[in-house]
Order: C-alpha cells, then sequence, then structure tokens
C-alpha cells in the first residue's frame, strides 16, 4: 500500500494520528558516559548545575573537590558534611584539620594532594548515601580520577571504601591491603574517615600505621 494510500486509508477509519511502524529500527549505540570527554572547568561546571539525584534539592551548594590538578595523591571521602556545604570545599573543620595532620604526619601538605567525595551534594543530616544517589554521582568522580590520574588513592571512611571497590566487606577487613581501582588499576589503600577517628581516638593508632603502609605501597611505585 502506498504512504498516501495509507493516510487515506486510516483517515476513513478516523486512525488518521497513528503511524504505521517501519522496519524495527537497528538498536542505539550504548551512549558513552556523559563525563566522559569532560576537561576540569566542564565537569565542574556540570557538577555545579547537577540535578540527577534528589540531594540538589537540599544541598547550599555542590563540593566539587580541591587540590592539586597534577597529585600523585587522591584522597577521597564520602560526602559533603554541614560545613562542607557552607563552604564548598571538601574536608574542612575539624574533620579536615585532622586529615591535613594525617598526611603531614606521612610528609604531604594539603596542597600537594586531590581530594573528593563520592558524592558531591550533601546528605541531609549526615545520613548515609542511598544507592541510587551514588550510582548517579559516581561518574563525576570517575571522570576526576581519569583526568587526574594519580598513582595512589588514599580512601577515608567505610561507605568511600565499598562504593569504590563494590564490596559490603567492613573497613576492618579492607585494611592494610593494596586494592587496584576500577580498569585504571590504580593502587588504592583504605583507611579511617578522620570524622570517625575524631569520636574514636583509640583507633588514630591503626589510621597511623594504614598511612604508612599507604606511604610504602606509594613509595614501592
Ligand atoms: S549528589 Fe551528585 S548526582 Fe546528586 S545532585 Fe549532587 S552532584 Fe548531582
Amino acid at each position: 500500500m502506498s504512504s498516501a494510500l495509507r493516510k487515506e486509508y486510516l483517515a476513513a477509519l478516523g486512525l488518521e494520528t497513528w503511524t504505521l511502524r517501519g522496519p524495527a529500527a537497528a538498536p542505539e549505540p550504548v551512549a558513552a558516559p556523559r563525563e566522559a570527554a569532560y576537561d576540569w572547568p566542564q565537569l565542574r561546571e556540570r557538577v555545579a548545575a547537577c540535578t540527577r539525584c534528589g540531594l540538589s534539592a537540599t544541598r547550599t551548594q555542590t563540593v566539587f573537590g580541591v587540590g592539586n590538578l597534577h597529585a600523585e595523591w587522591l584522597v577521597v571521602g564520602e560526602a559533603p558534611g554541614a560545613e562542607e556545604d557552607r563552604q564548598g570545599e571538601p574536608f574542612v573543620g575539624r574533620a579536615g584539620q585532622l586529615l591535613n595532620a594525617m598526611l603531614r604526619a606521612i610528609g604531604l601538605k594539603r596542597e600537594q594532594v586531590y581530594i573528593a567525595n563520592v558524592l558531591k551534594c550533601r546528605p541531609p543530616q549526615n545520613r548515609d548515601p542511598v544507592a541510587s544517589e551514588t550510582m548517579e554521582c559516581l561518574p563525576f568522580l570517575d571522570r576526576q580520577i581519569a583526568l587526574l590520574r594519580p598513582k595512589i588513592m588514599l580512601v577515608v571512611g567505610r561507605i568511600a571504601a565499598q562504593n569504590l571497590l563494590r564490596t559490603d566487606a567492613k573497613l576492618g577487613a579492607l585494611r592494610q591491603q593494596v586494592h587496584s581501582f576500577g580498569a585504571s588499576g590504580v593502587p588504592l589503600v583504605v583507611t579511617y574517615h578522620p570524622a570517625y577517628l575524631l569520636r574514636s581516638p583509640a583507633e588514630k593508632r591503626k589510621a597511623w600505621e594504614d598511612l604508612k603502609f599507604a606511604r610504602e605501597v606509594f613509595a614501592r611505585g
């Protein structure tokens, strides 16, 4: 049936708004992750405007990450807290001061490293992130890692470690091992979150062991 005749036929039936399907279309190629080509400024802009998850409604601002764009060390935490949400920078306030002291203890200045979180927006009342939030946000961190190409990742806290290593193992079981991050294979070492260490100072000794371990892993290259 010609196309004109088909239209006339459908019109006669009162079905003129229907369209007949042609041959099944080839499936769309799977799109590359949306962030894959962004440079630093584009990625920062993209994060600042992001509304992919519900945390966009409750944040004061996004917390992109901070530090040296040529850093060899990447520190990754869970998500911004109240102070970070206010200032727009990760690891500020008391937990940030403790992180700076931890870094200094292994000979690193804050300005030498890059610091980011798995989530770029603060979960209300500092609750744990839900799976859909981390799933939406992780591509931003993946792109940060791809741009930075760090020599080592120091991951602080259970939530960040579990998300980056795709495991539900407890933090205690993840410490003192060299993990490997994703396809890039960046060596990854896990330790306690400074906010936890402020609440549980007795664990600082273990964190010190982890930091020394991370320094050895880095030195081994
Ligand atoms: S947490 Fe991440 S995915 Fe959710 S709105 Fe913020 S930037 Fe977007």
